[in-house]
């Protein structure tokens, strides 16, 4: 079971890019750790609509981790 991840706990440490009403980017700054493998991440993307495209993937690592309120996908 994965940790919840909350973007508020992270706000400092974390830039964001990007923010519309049902997608977020972000850049981590900072090193935090992914709630899911526990290795630092590169980037989140929040994905918060019924339907998203997905982002461009250029070969990096994803990990998905579904909350309440979205898809959160954190590339590596
Ligand atoms: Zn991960």
């Amino acid at each position: 079971m994965s940790e919840p991840f909350d973007i508020h706990d992270h706000r400092h440490q974390m830039k964001q890019l990007r923010e519309s009403s049902d997608t977020g980017l972000y850049d981590n700054r900072d090193g935090v750790s992914c709630p899911v493998c526990a290795a630092a991440f590169d980037r989140l993307f929040i994905l918060r609509g019924r339907t998203q495209q997905f982002p461009e993937n250029d070969g990096a690592r994803f990990c998905l981790l579904n909350q309440d309120d979205g898809v959160y996908l954190f590339r590596h």
